[in-house]
């Protein structure tokens, strides 16, 4: 069946089920000409959007429509994630081809729904219409967080250790095994693929170290270390140094890198999608934290580098020596 065959409204009909997956603070979810709802008293209200066209960000044809709402739904999770705040409600708008297909349409939503509640978020709402021949997907997230505790581009200070949440530049060694038509049942690359397809949202990771003492600036890795850590410096007036012996790279990414002959450095600084969390503690603090942090989830808190402030990013690398960074890695990433 094809979206032509039943109409919005039915549509609305068939995906909204099991789309309100916490009743607490919601008075009108999916149903009404707007959704009402209670965010938490004497927090900030965070919003965030993320627009996704086919042809630009995803191929139809190459992807399920599950793992495109699964993604869809958690690089926004991530922008909360990088804020340090808590996410509640989402709304998904589509512009759909009269020629797609529902059942892809109704898996999207399934994607959706399978990681909105692993968070306890609600799909609480969108809007949906037609296109010409393009999905087109746009996700909005509603999240809350304590003014105190929030994580911004702007709090790094000279002297703070840098950490990172989670192995680098998986995602584009995924990416590329997609797109060489390498499939999942080769190799020994399951990481590579599920970090690409079905990347892990840092949300109970950022809240945590949004609560610890120290803790100062903090983005997502949306578009590679060295790009979205430049966020960080151009926001917080200061530099960094980078040890690139030390940046974490997965067993599997290792592996991918030797057999293909890529660098894995290059793919750990400048690789995109991972939706790691970079953040920046206080030198005196920061020991504590990452010790509290890997007890709480029993996985490594990762130190790349520090904050100085010189205004640039340099990168130490094996032998010690430091090199200007940022040439390699825009005109790395620009190219890719
Ligand atoms: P209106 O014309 O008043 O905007 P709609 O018919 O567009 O109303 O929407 C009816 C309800 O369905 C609203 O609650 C809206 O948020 C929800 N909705 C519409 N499209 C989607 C969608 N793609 N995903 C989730 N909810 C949707
Ligand atoms: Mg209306």
């Amino acid at each position: 069946m094809k979206m032509k065959d039943i109409g919005e409204f039915e549509f609305i009909d068939k995906i909204r089920n099991g789309c309100l997956i916490r009743t607490d603070g919601v008075v009108q979810a999916i149903g009404d000409d707007a959704a009402a709802f209670q965010l938490d008293a004497g927090k900030l209200t965070l919003v965030t959007t993320d627009l996704l066209v086919e042809r630009v960000h995803f191929l139809r044809d190459a992807t399920t429509g599950f793992n495109l709402g699964y993604k869809a739904l958690a690089v926004n999770l991530s922008d909360i994630a990088a804020m340090g705040g808590m996410a509640r409600e989402a709304f998904i708008s589509i512009a759909v081809p009269v020629d797609c297909e529902l059942a892809f349409l109704e898996d999207l939503y399934r994607g959706m729904r399978h990681l909105a509640s692993q968070y306890d978020v609600n799909l609480l709402g969108g809007d949906t219409t037609g296109s010409k021949t393009d999905l087109v997907i746009n996700v909005g997230i509603v999240g809350s967080v304590s003014a105190h505790a929030m994580l911004t581009r702007q709090a790094a200070r000279p002297g703070d250790r840098i950490f990172t949440t989670g192995y680098l530049g998986d995602s584009r060694a995924g990416l590329h095994l997609i797109l060489n038509g390498i499939t999942i049942s080769t190799g020994d690359y399951e990481a590579l693929f599920e970090a690409h397809i079905l990347p892990h949202p840092y949300l109970a990771e950022g809240q945590f170290l949004s609560a610890q003492t120290g803790v100062h600036a903090a983005i997502d890795v949306s578009d590679g270390l060295v790009s979205d850590l430049g966020h960080i410096l151009s926001a917080s007036h200061v530099g960094a140094r980078l040890w690139c012996a030390r940046t974490p790279v997965s067993p599997q990414l290792q592996r991918f890198c030797t057999q293909f002959g890529f660098d894995s450095v290059d793919y750990a600084l400048t690789g995109g999608e991972d939706y790691t969390l970079v953040v920046t503690m206080a030198a005196d603090h920061a020991e504590a934290a990452r010790q509290s942090y890997e007890r709480r989830f029993g996985k490594p808190l990762f130190e790349i580098g520090e904050i100085t402030d010189t205004g640039r990013l340099e990168l130490v690398d094996p032998t010690g020596r430091v090199n200007p960074a940022v040439a390699k890695g825009w005109n790395h990433f620009k190219k890719g």
